[in-house]
């Protein structure tokens, strides 16, 4: 197959570019990259993906992610041989995003204020490590195996270390995991262990076990697979896919996710400036992003909360300088996130210009909101049969949010990314054990 997957720095007045082999998370002047393709692929392809619905025993077709394996193909395989496939892709025989896919919950609904019809939520927890992480995580394995590499090293809030192991060990090779010491929820941190990862406690918060993680990467040449990997983003790509393809190609009018490290923003405007680049789509969603009031940069400096500059891509170049003051601010007044929802307790996004990008090609907006607005949001998810976990809880409550301040108007169609199920049980337990919460069940005594 000729050379047609490349990676190349996002920052347009630099544009360096390397060989998809390049185990570089960052250019010379340490700005991200993307995953590029030279060669547009064909609309006809929906079809195909549609029958690959049929998996004719192919764990690639299964595969909610590999099924859409031409658009992502950066390992430049024949995508019809399944011996190829078998050779490159790395697949939890063919468990990532199988079962993901948008469904109405007619509670949720009611609890925003849409109609059944108009709202589409995703559930990414019913992934095989149970979050969107597989989908991202099975892609840059997959590139990791391609540059010939035995251990990857991340650092984690807990899902992401969960699903790195989890491949790792099915691939046979090693992963170390950063974590902040005693922020980890249990069953997050369990999975690691179980699935036989290095555990590195780091003292303090995730934004200080992702600096060290990366320390000892550059130092010991380590393969990074948090999402400043480019493949990470190339493979949640597909979580709209699937959206797109349940609805017919159809693009909704936004698409809303929680906010943390903001590879799922990056990839979601990767994957529609693409798509609407090719002509797959004719119209592009608006992404909406919900942070945690307790790690709330990307809200604060997108909507000139912190100096009133509100901090955009502005085609390419963005006032880094503000994120750096902003920074340097939240250090020297010791201010650290702080939320329950411990997956998106992050205060340094990695992913930040990425998502800035993203925001500005879909006119995407940005809210917060508090603990109690998520652990609401969490449970009404789960009165619908499908579980959560809090981080998650924050696309409901935003939508709701976002409607009430008529941002989101009640006849807009929204997809919205639940992206992990329920891994800190104590924390639905204690919700139902508080009769004050908007939707506890207490126990009968
Ligand atoms: C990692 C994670 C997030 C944050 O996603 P980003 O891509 O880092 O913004 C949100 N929810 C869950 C459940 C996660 O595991
Ligand atoms: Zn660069």
């Amino acid at each position: 197959m000729k050379q047609n997957a490349y990676l190349k720095c996002i920052d347009p007045s630099c544009g360096l570019e390397y060989k998809i082999e390049s185990t570089r998370i960052e250019c010379e002047k340490e700005h991200l990259l993307d995953v590029k393709y030279k060669i547009d692929p064909s609309p006809s392809l929906k079809e195909l993906f549609y029958q690959r619905r049929n998996p004719e025993g192919s764990i690639f077709n299964e595969s909610g992610v590999w099924r859409f394996r031409e658009l992502i193909n950066f390992c430049q395989i024949d995508s019809d041989s399944l011996e190829d496939c078998a050779t490159h892709l790395v697949s939890l025989d063919g468990a990532e995003g199988r079962q993901s896919k948008p469904y109405h919950m007619s509670k949720v609904a009611d609890f925003v204020g849409l109609s059944q019809e108009n709202l589409w939520l995703q559930p990414e927890g019913y992934n095989p490590s149970g979050s969107f992480k597989d989908n991202g995580m099975a892609a840059a394995v997959t590139h990791a195996k391609l540059a010939n590499i035995k251990k990857i090293i991340c650092a984690s809030t807990g899902n992401t270390s969960a699903s790195a192991a989890m491949y790792a060990a099915n691939e046979n090779i090693e992963c170390d995991v950063y974590i902040p010491a005693g922020q980890i929820a249990p069953g997050k941190l369990s999975q690691a262990y179980q699935f036989g990862a290095q555990i590195i406690e780091i003292k303090g918060n995730f934004d200080d076990a992702l600096s060290a993680s990366l320390e000892k990467a550059k130092e010991i040449g380590g393969y990074t697979v948090n999402s400043v990997n480019p493949f990470r983003i190339e493979g949640q790509k597909t979580i709209v896919y699937r959206a797109l393809e349940y609805l017919k190609w159809n693009a909704p009018d936004w698409i809303v996710y929680p906010g943390g490290a903001l590879g799922n923003t990056s990839s979601c405007g990767k994957s529609l400036m693409e798509l609407y680049q090719w002509g797959w789509i004719k119209k592009i969603p608006r992404i909406a992003v919900i942070n945690s009031d307790g790690a709330n940069t990307l809200d604060t400096l997108y909507n000139g909360k912190f100096n009133e500059t509100k901090l955009r891509w502005n085609k390419g170049k963005p006032d880094t300088e503000l994120i750096k003051n902003y920074y340097s601010y939240l250090d020297e007044k010791n201010i650290r996130p702080k939320t329950k929802a411990t997956a998106i307790q992050i205060a340094r996004p990695s992913n930040i210009l990425k998502a800035l990008r993203a925001l500005e090609f879909t006119n995407g907006v940005v809210d917060e909101v508090s603990d109690q607005e998520m652990l609401d949001g969490m449970s009404i998810v789960g009165l619908n049969g499908f579980d959560c976990e809090m981080a998650s809880g924050s696309v409901p409550t935003g939508i709701k949010k976002l409607i009430s301040k008529e941002i989101i108007k009640n006849d807009d169609i929204v997809v919205g990314i639940l992206t992990g199920r329920q891994k800190d049980s104590s924390l639905a337990v204690e919700y139902h054990n508080n009769p004050e919460n908007q939707f506890a069940i207490p126990p009968m005594i």
